[in-house]
């Protein structure tokens, strides 16, 4: 089943009342669309890509160990 052009209209009008109040209190109608297309505009550490900040998730650190282990076991 696919989305009509109404429900990503209403989609985003929900989000947009959700973010009126995203960065301060008073935003403007050109800031509230810009708060609902991008809610994080930098890449801090607390806002940014998790790998780029604190390394290999957990998952590939993971999946890197049984590589090695099967490398080394090899005939
Ligand atoms: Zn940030």
């Amino acid at each position: 089943m696919s989305r009509g052009i109404a429900y990503r209209r209403a989609k985003m009008a929900t989000i947009k009342q959700q973010r009126r109040h995203w960065w301060q209190h008073d935003m403007s109608p050109q800031q509230i669309g810009l708060a609902a297309a991008t809610p994080k505009p930098c890449s801090c550490w607390m806002c940014g890509h998790a790998r780029r900040h604190h390394g290999r998730t957990m998952q590939e650190r993971r999946q890197l160990d049984s590589f090695e282990i099967q490398k080394d076991d090899g005939p």
